[in-house]
């Protein structure tokens, strides 16, 4: 049997990353040829273990077949006559020499518990037919029409050894290398021996055709392997590429917010989700007071500066899982609240409000505070058909705009979500106040 590949071969170290893997496998699809008889390190592993269950499949489904191929060659080894008295030795051997193989094939592959031995037991039953097929050939000296079934019978198991059986091409060699020299030792020992001038065309032939058809086909299913490998890898990495772009285009540079595209998604999903459950969906618009005075003042990175550590304190006050803040734009950002009623959307645009105070970022050129504030409007709807996201982001727009204009540095909330709250319509609601 052929040994395990040795640890540490030379594509051990270049398998270590995707990169470096995905490099590997790629030389060895090009480079395509007989060194890929034996593939580096884990790979050569991984093949066996594939091989394996391919071939362990094959012969769970298609066992009853060959023994029932089997079984009808002994009645037609009567009908023909093949079956006389004084051959009875010969096909004896002959049936054994090809049962007792199959038997042990078969047995190895479909038994669970001598699955382990399965290798074992695929290179034993191949020496085992070659040995008793080759035997034959030397004991039928007087009988050739069980010589020539025997000449054929080797031909047909040598192939079989050498492509159909599920062993690598390397050790299929080796067993009909050792059949063809223990019919010579057969021959040495006992004084029979098979008919010497055709033994170099059914023997030494069926080998050269045997191993060339193996070479081919395990280079061919060697090759499919490694280019499945490197499709499968080219897909995860693939994958993980679009998954990060995804998230970048959801992203805004500046400050890791989410941006204002995937807002208008969330606002779109929110308002959908809390139409469904006749829910409120609280929105504040929150705008930085007098920045460009502090970018005159202070430099464009310094105002970077200042909106990413705003960005940060408004991500913090967002408690709630579903609660989602990002920058609209410039020093914009939109606070999106679903199944929170509007005294719950106040108190976190206050919270929003004391936590950019407690930055105290200095602005010197501000005429509302000694330190950078902001200024927020709070609108709330309980999503209908009537109504629509945008309606909802220009009435948190309008309230800002008042707030702007009532002297900067609050929260000022939309007259209609203040009107429904003074009819009680919200106030029945069931949404617990925000934490
Ligand atoms: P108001 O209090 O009325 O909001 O005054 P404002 O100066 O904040 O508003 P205005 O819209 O006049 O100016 C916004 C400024 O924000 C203009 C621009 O220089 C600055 N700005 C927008 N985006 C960025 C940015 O990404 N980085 C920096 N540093 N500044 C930005
Ligand atoms: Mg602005
Ligand atoms: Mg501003």
């Amino acid at each position: 049997m052929e040994r395990e590949n040795e640890a540490g071969s030379p594509g051990d170290a270049e398998a270590g990353s995707d990169g470096g893997e995905r490099r590997l496998l790629r030389e060895l699809v090009e480079t395509a040829g007989f060194h890929l008889l034996r593939l580096p390190g884990e790979l050569e592993r991984e093949f066996r273990a594939h091989r394996r269950a391919l071939a362990r499949r094959q012969i769970q489904r298609f066992w009853p077949l060959v023994l029932a191929a089997f079984a009808a060659a002994i009645p037609m080894a009567f009908f023909t006559g093949v079956v006389q008295r004084e051959a009875l030795f010969p096909v004896a051997l002959g049936l054994a020499g090809l049962a007792v193989p199959i038997a042990l094939v078969v047995l190895g592959n479909v038994h669970p518990r001598l699955e382990r031995h399965a290798p074992l037991l695929d290179v034993t039953a191949a020496f085992l037919g070659l040995a008793s097929t080759h035997a034959v050939t030397a004991i039928t000296e007087d009988l050739p029409v069980h010589r020539h079934i025997a000449e054929h019978a080797v031909i047909l198991v040598t192939l079989a050894t050498c492509s159909i059986a599920n062993q690598s091409v390397r050790s299929a060699m080796a067993v009909c290398a050792s059949g063809v020299a223990f019919i010579v030792a057969f021959a040495f020992v006992t004084g029979l021996s098979p008919d010497w001038t055709l033994f170099p065309f059914y023997a030494l032939g069926s080998l050269l055709v045997g191993s060339i058809v193996g070479v081919t086909s395990e280079i061919r299913e060697r090759t499919v392997f490694v280019q499945e490998r490197l499709l499968a890898l080219e897909k995860h990495e693939l994958d993980q590429m679009s998954r990060a772009l995804a998230a970048l285009s959801r992203e805004d540079a500046l400050t890791g917010l989410p941006n204002r595209r995937y807002m208008d998604e969330v606002l779109a999903r929110e308002w959908a989700s809390c139409m469904r459950d006749r829910a409120p969906l609280g929105l504040l618009f929150v705008d930085v007071d007098h920045f460009k005075r502090f970018n005159d003042r202070n430099g464009h990175a310094a105002g970077d500066a200042c909106l990413r550590r705003i960005a940060d304190a408004l991500r913090s006050e967002a408690f709630r899982s579903t609660d989602f803040v990002a920058r609209y734009g410039g020093e914009e950002f939109v606070g999106i609240l679903p199944r929170t009623n509007l005294e719950g959307v106040e108190a976190v645009a206050n919270r929003f409000l004391e936590a950019v105070d407690r930055l105290t970022i200095a602005h010197g050129a501000s005429d509302v505070a000694p330190h950078v504030t902001i200024s927020i409007g709070v609108a709330s709807a309980e999503p209908d058909e009537h109504g629509s996201p945008e309606d909802l982001l220009a009435r948190a727009d309008a309230a800002l705009y008042r707030a702007k204009a009532l002297g900067r540095h609050r929260v000022v909330t939309d007259g209609e979500a203040r009107e429904a709250r003074v009819d009680g319509e919200a106030a029945d609601a069931p949404w617990l106040e925000h934490a």
